[in-house]
């Protein structure tokens, strides 16, 4: 209790220096713009093909260099390696439709990479069918998990170079297959599984088949539901599984002015999912072209002399989140602070949007600190609630938590709900809650 006092007195005198907090608070015109850069087609979803991340790194030391944030690192840059599949080249799927059975008489319907098919993470490459060999794909029946004959049908299949598609739900079911049935299914050249919403994410492997998520609406559209010959397709798909990818977390910080060895930390993951074929790409503007804005404003604020922190403010944009939390379980394996000194770390992933309002991991973990969080709320009326949830492996605190560090990870609720699709792009961001969560998080850390 008596740090909340001494802390409710701090922010007393801070609250003194911060009167003009229009101007000095962050500026809504510069986070669209951090924001639509990041997003921007140039930085190529910010992944693994076509320098993505090495774009939106060389970005970031600009800013952090602008801002004067001393490099914890030569040119801010922890380097460390990741292994990532990646589709950097083409990628086209065309379905015969009309005339199933003779596609030459038919047409060819090309589906759109991003909107209508994205490749499954860990699809692998190929080059299946064409004009006029359209490869034939089968339905997977759901009676083929419960029906011996259907299986021992299904088992005789041959392939014909093409392959199986399945529904999203029973995906799980395969692994319940005999082990043969699975092994046939495997030795197809393609598996397409057919989903209510396209949802991208990264894989370190590659399967030996290619591997495509379809939009099941579409699929319905343009194929037969009765036949077990589902459609005929000739698919291109060009997939580089690449290993010990070099690419970097970036770290800057501010000396505290009476106890530079104590540290607060907040960080944002930069980097995204990149690209999917030669023109789709993620644009990431919500995940987490958003959070990375709002760590610059932070940056911004606290650098001003006014607002120098009594502790070292230290900013960590991370990269390889998406690849599975590489960046920050590379920094919390090889720390450039200690990490006892860290009083408090702030993570910020998904900040665009905030019509509900937030919600915090580890405020359940944490539930002194939660509380002052929320009585920070209740009196400031920043945001429309401050939800708490347990311990989640969903983002870059993860593995500090993990090692002791405190810590809470902010995302905002309500809003457009695009993730990890092309559709998660700046212009659709309302950023709701963004200037409430930014006074927020100056009061919540003015009470360390
Ligand atoms: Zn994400």
């Amino acid at each position: 209790m008596a740090s909340l006092i001494v802390t409710g007195r701090r922010w007393l005198l801070l609250g003194v220096g911060l009167l003009p907090f229009g101007t000095l608070a962050q500026d809504m015109s510069r986070v669209r713009h951090t924001i639509a850069t990041l997003a921007a087609p140039h930085m190529h979803g910010r992944g693994y093909v076509r320098d993505g991340d090495q774009r939106a790194a060389a970005y970031l030391r600009q800013r952090f260099r602008q801002l004067g944030l001393q490099p914890l690192a030569p040119d801010y840059t922890q380097s460390f390696p990741l292994t990532v599949n990646t589709f950097p080249g083409k990628l086209q799927l065309d379905l015969s439709v009309g005339m199933l059975r003779f596609p030459v008489l038919g047409r060819s319907r090309k589906l759109q990479p991003g909107t209508e098919f994205i490749a499954a993470p860990e699809s692998g490459p190929g080059k299946i069918g064409g004009p006029f060999s359209a490869a034939p794909i089968i339905h997977l029946d759901t009676l083929v998990f419960t029906d011996v004959a259907a299986q021992q049908r299904l088992l005789k299949r041959s392939w014909y170079g093409g392959g199986v598609a399945i529904r999203n739900a029973d995906v799980p079911r395969l692994a319940t297959l005999p082990l043969p049935l699975q092994q046939h299914l495997d030795s197809a050249a393609m598996r397409f599984t057919l989903v209510p919403k396209l949802t991208a994410s990264l894989a370190s492997i590659q399967a030996g088949q290619v591997r495509l998520d379809i939009l099941e609406s579409v699929w319905q559209k343009y194929t037969s539901k009765q036949d077990d010959l589902a459609a005929q397709v000739a698919v291109r798909v060009d997939a580089e599984l690449k290993h010990d990818y070099q690419t970097q977390n970036l770290i800057g910080m501010l000396p505290g002015t009476a106890q530079p060895d104590s540290f607060l930390v907040i960080t944002a993951h930069y980097d995204h999912l990149g690209t999917m074929g030669r023109r789709a790409y993620f644009p990431g503007a919500n995940d987490n072209a958003s959070g990375t804005a709002m760590l610059l404003e932070l940056a911004a604020y606290y650098a001003r002399p006014e607002n120098r922190p009594a502790y070292s403010v230290v900013f960590i944009a991370f990269g390889g989140e998406e690849a599975g939390l590489v960046g920050s379980r590379y920094f919390v394996q090889h720390p450039l602070v200690p990490l006892p000194r860290i009083r408090f770390l702030l993570n910020l992933d998904l900040l665009g949007t905030g019509e509900e309002g937030i919600t915090v991991v580890n405020g359940r973990v944490l539930p002194d600190a939660f509380q002052r969080l929320q009585q920070f709320n209740e009196a400031g009326h920043f945001v429309p609630s401050v939800a708490a949830r347990g311990k989640a492996a969903n983002s870059d605190h993860y593995y500090f938590t993990e090692s002791g560090v405190p810590a809470f990870f902010l995302y905002t609720r309500g809003g457009p709900t695009a993730y990890h699709d092309v559709h998660d792009q700046a212009a659709a961001l309302p950023l709701t809650a963004f200037s409430g969560v930014f006074k927020l998080i100056t009061q919540f850390l003015a009470s360390f």
